[in-house]
């Protein structure tokens, strides 16, 4: 991450522009039972879940190491990312997709001077309503559809560039040097709570399209057109980006390898014409970038008075998680401490992924804490300096966020069910029965 930069974008991106679309609250129980859900192993609420712990977590451990692009940690956590989407994502309809780039970097490769050519992968995991995803598949065969005076009135078939995806990123590069730097909170934590968040997520999801599906009537397609004052649907995306850091010293050129070959490339693909959105850029509804987080006592400021709201809808469930009682950090103030103030109009912005995005126009959510955690690019910032209560308190506060997103109330039963048997197996009865 670079250096605090004084906000000049922030003039143009200033004119408030608020989000319309339908966002249900989750209700205390589905906080509750998303809380329980997140915790797996454990009948007292998160105190010890497996996967984000620093030591031996399945998601977190294998990202806690050196991975410098082009050096075999950094494919060895690549080999983690795909193989987490193969068991986890994949079989429930999430695409995996490589995007793959190359460039010079500063860092010399020899006595010569000849500088370093570096292959950098994004990873793009995403899963759009299913209806979405078999449209697309027969999205030729509309074509000759409508020369064959198929008319099909003001409704057209849903495609790809008819999803509204919020988007969640954060790098999964480490810094080049000083050598055996491991970055764990820069930012090997974010990724770890993206894969999280997409696994805690998944099954609600797949109920509330199934149900969806089930009320349009698979019989006559209803779900696969798209009428014209209609609102796109909502999917959701996950970025692990790569070439985050500088390799010599954080500038335009050095920084940000990943995110400005990937905002460039989304500019450049079209969709379909006639789709809802003309670019994959476009059909960002929200770009969430998560960033140095798994230090204690972060404090996280509002960045984008464009995106204030999505901030309050994220300090709000904070706020809830911690009056449930289901958060495990007594900070001396939240995390996100801003809700309810104004957001500041000219506040200086923290330079990260979201930039090459940002001045593309999409809106950003960056939650990095201000100021950077001690151990901010120093051989320090490794797992033992990772606070384990906090990174769990962020996969509730995130995973709640994005199941409020994605209008998740009313799909958690399972969950309901799981935390139900637990509660049986530990003797303590029928607590959260009457719930149902
Ligand atoms: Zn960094």
């Amino acid at each position: 991450m670079g250096r605090l930069a004084p906000l000049l974008l922030a003039l143009f991106l200033n004119h408030a522009h608020h989000c319309a679309f339908a966002y249900t609250p989750l209700s205390d129980n589905s906080l509750r039972h998303l809380v329980a859900s997140s915790s797996p192993s454990s009948s007292d609420l998160g105190t010890t879940d497996p996967d984000l712990d620093p030591a031996h977590g399945a998601l977190l451990g294998p990202i806690l190491q050196p991975r410098v692009p082009g050096t075999p940690g950094h494919a060895a956590v690549q080999e983690h990312f795909a193989a987490f989407a193969r068991h986890h994502l994949e079989p429930a309809g999430w695409t995996v997709e490589w995007h793959n780039t190359t460039a010079v970097t500063p860092a010399l490769i020899d006595e010569g001077g000849r500088e370093r050519v570096v292959p950098f992968r994004n990873l793009i995991l995403r899963r759009d309503p299913p209806w979405v995803t078999s449209a697309s598949s027969f999205s030729s065969s509309s074509s000759s559809e409508k020369e064959e005076g198929g008319e099909t009135g003001k409704k057209r078939r849903r495609g790809q560039g008819d999803v509204a995806r919020l988007t969640l990123a954060a790098h999964y590069d480490s810094l080049y040097r000083p050598e055996g730097f491991i970055g764990a909170v820069d930012s090997a934590v974010p990724c770890a709570l993206l894969l999280f968040v997409a696994r805690a997520i998944d099954g609600a999801l797949t109920r509330r399209w199934e149900a969806e599906e089930k009320a349009a009537g698979k019989e006559d397609e209803e779900m696969l057109l798209l009428e014209d004052e209609e609102e796109p649907a909502k999917g959701v995306q996950i970025l692990l980006l790569d070439g985050e850091e500088a390799w010599v010293e954080w500038s335009e050129r050095d920084s940000l390898y990943g995110s400005r070959a990937l905002a460039e490339a989304w500019e450049d693909t079209q969709y379909e014409a006639g789709s809802s959105f003309s670019t994959p850029l476009e059909a960002i509804s929200l770009f969430v970038l998560l960033d140095l987080l798994g230090a204690p006592e972060p404090n996280i400021p509002s960045y984008f008075p464009k995106t204030h709201w999505a901030y309050e809808k994220l300090a709000k469930l904070e706020e809830r998680l911690r009056k449930l009682d289901l958060l495990e950090t007594k900070p001396r103030k939240p995390f996100l401490a801003e809700r309810g103030q104004e957001a500041r109009r000219f506040r200086g912005f923290v330079q990260d992924d979201h930039v090459p995005f940002m001045r593309r126009g999409v809106n950003i959510l960056h939650i990095i804490p201000t100021p950077f955690p001690p151990v901010w690019h120093t051989m320090e910032d490794d797992g033992a300096h990772l606070d384990a209560p906090t990174i769990r308190d962020w996969a509730k506060i995130m995973t709640a966020f994005v199941a409020e997103w994605m209008d998740l109330e009313g799909y958690l039963p399972d969950v309901v069910a799981r935390s139900e048997r637990n509660v049986e197996d530990t003797g303590k009865g029928h607590a959260e029965k009457e719930e149902l």
